[in-house]
């Protein structure tokens, strides 16, 4: 413990610090990196994923070749081998851009943070899912935003809904600034939306004006079928988030936006204020690892490796987790949703959960407005199968034995209650 032990700087803050949220997930990997905790809380790419040897390779030829690059400030929109890298990863997506249309950023989540500096004004309006990625939430709340959710079910962002709050938007002369949507193996949820409502949603959008901000970082990662066709194949005005982080290493820190130029353009002015530049050292890296590799070869590794995980888990939840649980069933990506009875709060079960060493991060964390709590995001790419299989076995008992209180609490006060509903 440092010197000052309390917060005396408290009236100094901003507002808008007030409106991020404390990230659960955050608070949460200190306990699940305990190794005596099974945990399903973080979004960890497994260390089996990591190419080492072919990034020592990438290391030892960007020292020996391009150490006076790679040493040194580079470009604010990245470095051009690194961009021209990007559009051929694009390519094969059927998306045809040019390197002045892609930014290399601080992973997608530092795109997801200069997007909001450009776009949110305080109040402004944007439209997300709901669930939606808590480190989205966490980066458009800092610009003091409003948001609209649109309901997901198996089939990803429910379009009807989407068409009313647009329509209610209008009448109201609200434009929202933009969609945010995670279309692949959705962080939380997993779910996909589907081959015909991406076409409606495009569609939609360009009936309403509507900016489409389209967030896939796993979309490379399914298991089964064929690759779904992303977003900005249909219209290239949208802007795509795409990162390293799951298909390479998510401790390179490198991420990209590919978007028409002139959004790049403000994009790079809301970057340069922030950091000036991503770190050349790991933007040559990465090239020079796409030069001499064959990626797609790698990421059919990660896939096998994941696939297993997921299947375990899928198998676990059909073997324990009692009648009155749901659960989506990803077709890639590295998250499941599980959905409990209506009076279990899962904020309030994760101590129980700790006390049996088994993590999970509740699902209030991934709304806006953190209001529904019957919910659990589970991450299957992290954990051994061995340790999946128990995990998922102590965590089904932790939730039979809060079920069982509250029946049992319902038989002595007869009225039900609708508990965790807040
Ligand atoms: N978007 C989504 C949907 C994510 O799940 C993540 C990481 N968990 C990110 C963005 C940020 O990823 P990174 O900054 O590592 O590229």
């Amino acid at each position: 413990m440092g010197k000052f032990k309390f917060d005396k700087w408290t009236s100094l803050y901003a507002q808008r610090i007030g409106s991020i949220k404390s990230s659960a997930i955050r608070d949460l990997l200190s306990v699940a990196a305990r190794p005596d905790i099974i945990s399903f809380a973080g979004g960890l790419p497994h260390p089996k994923s990591f190419p080492v040897s072919e990034i020592k390779n990438a290391f030892e030829e960007v020292i020996k070749k391009d150490a006076d690059i790679a040493l040194q400030y580079g470009p604010s929109d990245g470095l051009i081998g690194i961009r021209e890298e990007i559009c051929k990863i694009m390519a094969e997506d059927d998306i045809k851009i040019y390197p002045d249309e892609v930014l290399i950023t601080e992973g997608a989540q530092q795109a997801l943070d200069i997007v909001g500096k450009i776009f949110i004004d305080p109040n402004s309006c944007i439209i997300t899912e709901a669930p939606t990625y808590v480190g989205a939430i966490n980066a458009f709340s800092a610009y003091e935003v409003s948001a609209k959710t649109i309901s997901l079910d198996d089939d990803g962002l429910k379009i009807e809904e989407l068409i009313r709050s647009l329509e209610e938007l209008e009448e109201k002369s609200i434009t929202p600034k933009f969609l945010y949507t995670v279309p692949n193996f959705q962080n939380p949820s997993g779910v996909t939306l589907s081959e015909e409502r991406r076409e409606e949603l495009i569609t939609i959008s360009k009936k309403y004006d509507l900016l489409i901000v389209e967030d896939n970082p796993y979309g490379s990662l399914y298991f089964e079928g064929e690759k779904n066709r992303c977003l900005k194949s249909i219209d290239p005005g949208i802007i795509y988030l795409g990162t390293f982080s799951k298909i390479l290493s998510p401790g390179f820190r490198t991420g990209w936006v590919a978007a028409p130029k002139a959004i790049i353009d403000k994009l790079i002015q809301a970057k340069q204020s922030s950091d000036l530049c991503c770190s050349s050292f790991n933007q040559k890296i990465i090239e020079v690892y796409l030069k001499n590799n064959d990626l797609s070869k790698h990421i059919e590794k990660i896939k096998k490796l994941y696939r297993v995980r997921r299947d375990t888990m899928l198998n676990a939840l059909d073997e324990y987790f009692p009648e009155e649980a749901t659960w989506t069933k990803p077709r890639g990506g590295i998250f499941l949703w599980a959905t409990l009875p209506e009076y279990i709060n899962t904020n309030e079960m994760l101590a129980e959960a700790i006390e049996e060493k088994v993590t999970y991060v509740p699902g209030s964390s991934f709304y806006p407005d953190g209001k529904r709590k019957n919910s659990m995001r589970l991450n299957f790419s992290f954990s051994e199968p061995e340790e999946i299989n128990k995990g998922i076995k102590i965590l089904a008992e932790v939730i039979k034995d809060q079920i069982a209180i509250v029946k049992s609490f319902y038989k002595i006060n007869k009225k039900p209650d609708k508990g965790g509903q807040q």
